[in-house]
């Protein structure tokens, strides 16, 4: 597994006072330690952020793409799948000559996020983030892959700065030549489009009013006044549906978000639990409810490192936990949601595979099955507090606090 690096950072002037903050690249809370603002992040598809430019620099910049990928990858193998931690930067077109990778550099700069005002042109985007993987981790082509997904836990453009000069084009930062500049095979855009700008939301509760809770880096903020959950759709807050299930103890407990997603399945049968009993060969005693009982895929709705995750994907799923559901967070200690549920639905393909029995007739089908959540609902799972590990309650299985960003908290 490669080594978990440190998070990039975003200089950032607060909208309301002006005073340069400084964000960590999961940081979806703006929050002014000046004038006290909160303010939510939102962008329709990616954060856009841009290496500056060294100051006094006449030319006229190009800038290049690099996707930021951090996440986790699985490689669906005759022999099993191969997870996988992701955690670099990947040119973003088909540009000869151009350096693949953005290597350690924007770890010592700061970077900022780019905006429709800026001068300079952009090279154009022609490599999707997820179509990407593949092709960058060149592994042993005789270790065949029926399917990949990644589970991103961050996915955005790097915009370098670069210019041309005598034919040849330059890396604004080390003034270095990269490559012979052909114009004509370059497709560079003038004009920014008006999405790219980053927005900024107030964390108000859109059904009460009152202030929205969360860590800096939540996906999903929750409001203790009206009982209510919410997260970025586009550019604006829409309702989660959530639940939380009661603990039988007294004990301390902590409750761990999760991804439940209803799926839908074409060319399988995944409709019921007794399918899912049958496709997975567990060992259950066939009861005539089952084929009444939906089955639910799920996922962890927190960053965990990819095996844990598809351990727990796969437990659960197997196990199809359920449990007395109430729908109040108050006097209760949740942990917060850090993976997003389209991340989530990614998974379901990998958490099939490693359940299902006949893998010989339904791995090579994956790449081209359809397989999506009819309905995602958030579920709070009680933990029991150990003093180094967290204990499902009725699953009895445990999971390391150190796993967890927010172990230490807890
Ligand atoms: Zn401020
Ligand atoms: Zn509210």
């Amino acid at each position: 597994m490669a080594a978990n690096l440190a998070n990039w950072k975003i200089d950032h002037q607060c909208p309301q006072c002006g005073a340069s903050v400084l964000l960590d690249e999961t940081d979806r809370l703006l929050a002014c330690p000046f004038c006290r603002t909160r303010l939510y992040l939102v962008t329709p598809d990616h954060f856009r952020y841009h290496i500056p430019a060294p100051e006094r620099q006449e030319k006229d910049m190009l800038y290049l793409p690099y996707w930021r990928l951090k996440g986790s990858s699985f490689a669906v193998q005759a022999n099993g799948i191969s997870p996988r931690f992701i955690d670099t930067s990947i040119l973003a077109t088909n540009g000869a000559g151009l350096p693949r990778s953005l290597g350690l550099r924007p770890q010592t700069m700061k970077l900022k996020f780019v905006s429709p005002d800026m001068g300079g042109r952009f090279l154009e985007v022609h490599l999707q983030p997820r179509a990407i993987i593949p092709a960058m981790e060149a592994s042993d082509p005789a270790e065949h892959s029926f399917y990949r997904a990644f589970i991103g836990e961050m996915i955005s453009l790097v915009y370098a700065p670069a210019y041309v000069e005598n034919r040849t084009l330059y890396d604004a930062l080390l003034k270095r030549p990269l490559s012979a500049w052909q114009e004509e095979t370059i497709t560079a855009a003038e004009a920014k489009p008006p999405n790219w700008q980053v927005r900024f939301i107030p964390t108000l509760c859109p059904r009460c009013g009152w202030d929205l809770q969360g860590e800096k880096d939540v996906l999903v903020l929750t409001c203790k006044n009206c009982d209510s959950a919410w997260h970025c759709s586009g550019t604006a807050l829409a309702e989660v549906p959530f639940t939380v299930l009661a603990a039988a103890t007294k004990e301390a407990v902590v409750h761990l978000p999760f991804w439940r997603m209803k799926p839908h399945a074409e060319g399988l049968s995944l409709d019921s639990y007794a399918d899912l009993i049958r496709l997975a060969n567990l060992p259950r005693v066939t009861n005539p409810d089952f084929a009444s009982i939906p089955a639910y895929f799920w996922s962890p709705a927190f960053k965990v490192n990819p095996a844990l995750f598809l351990r727990w994907s796969r437990q659960m799923t197997v196990f199809q936990p359920q449990g007395k559901a109430c729908e109040t967070f108050a006097g209760r200690s949740c942990y917060p949601v850090t993976l997003a549920s389209q991340e989530a639905v990614e998974s379901m393909k990998i958490t099939l595979a490693e359940m299902i029995v006949d893998k010989r007739r339904i791995y090579p089908l994956l790449t081209d099955m359809r397989l999506s959540a009819d309905e995602i609902m958030l579920v709070y799972h009680p933990f029991l507090v150990g003093p180094r590990e967290l204990i499902h309650e009725t699953m009895h299985l445990t999971l390391d606090r150190m796993a967890l960003n927010y172990g230490a908290y807890l």
